[in-house]
């Protein structure tokens, strides 16, 4: 699993203003948003492309398009739904599939209660959307989920990681075959003892829909 640490002072700004308590719920969406684009431009660096034959004003030229299968990007349930938006401004040809993890607050451990993606996803290229990685559970079922379906290639973006959920992550998917990619906005301190990330940004679903 290779980890991806964004290293940008656009984003660690834009990250300070999200993790401030006193930043409302549509300035937080937007700073999601605008994150969301940032890395995935870092995410996206090995998306699958094929050459394409054109005519410029000027003259004929051989360019690159994405390739075919699209990729899919996955946003998980809910908090991952922040993250679309951002995604698909960079690739709007993408097919976008969804699922729905929940973690159990006691045991931590994240279950499927949704499923809207192709049954088949062989040869495909995905993107999960999940603003935290904090204890690893969700990502880990989420990614199993989609290489079982046939995914060949996944990169998971994250705004934040915890240093413990990402060793665990990598623990929990290290007998699969396929490439696993983690970009993240920040890898913070720790984990605390609920499994929330430190100092993190709290409830990322309750901060992007204005639960209280
Ligand atoms: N999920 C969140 O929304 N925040 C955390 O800090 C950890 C998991």
């Amino acid at each position: 699993m290779r980890v991806h640490v964004a290293d940008h002072p656009l984003i660690a700004h834009k990250l300070t203003a999200l993790r401030d308590k006193d930043t409302d719920s549509p300035t937080f969406r937007r700073l999601a948003d605008e994150l969301v684009t940032l890395l995935a431009y870092e995410a996206t660096r090995d998306v699958r492309v094929e050459p394409v034959d054109i005519v410029t004003p000027v003259a004929p030229t051989r360019g690159i398009k994405l390739a075919s299968p699209k990729p899919l990007v996955v946003p998980i349930l809910r908090a991952g739904l922040g993250m679309l938006d951002g995604m698909v401004r960079l690739l709007p040809t993408a097919e976008v599939g969804f699922l729905g993890m929940v973690r159990n607050e006691e045991t931590l451990e994240a279950t499927t209660y949704a499923n809207r993606l192709p049954d088949d996803l062989s040869g495909r290229q995905c993107y999960v959307l999940d603003p935290m990685l904090a204890t690893g559970g969700t990502l880990a079922a989420a990614i199993r989920y989609l290489v079982d379906l046939g995914a060949d290639d996944i990169t998971a973006i994250t705004l934040l990681a915890a240093p413990e959920g990402t060793a665990k992550l990598e623990e929990q998917i290290a007998d699969l075959k396929v490439p696993v990619t983690i970009v993240t906005g920040a890898m913070d301190e720790r984990l605390n003892e609920h499994g929330y990330i430190v100092p993190g940004l709290g409830d990322a679903g309750d901060r992007l829909y204005g639960v209280v």
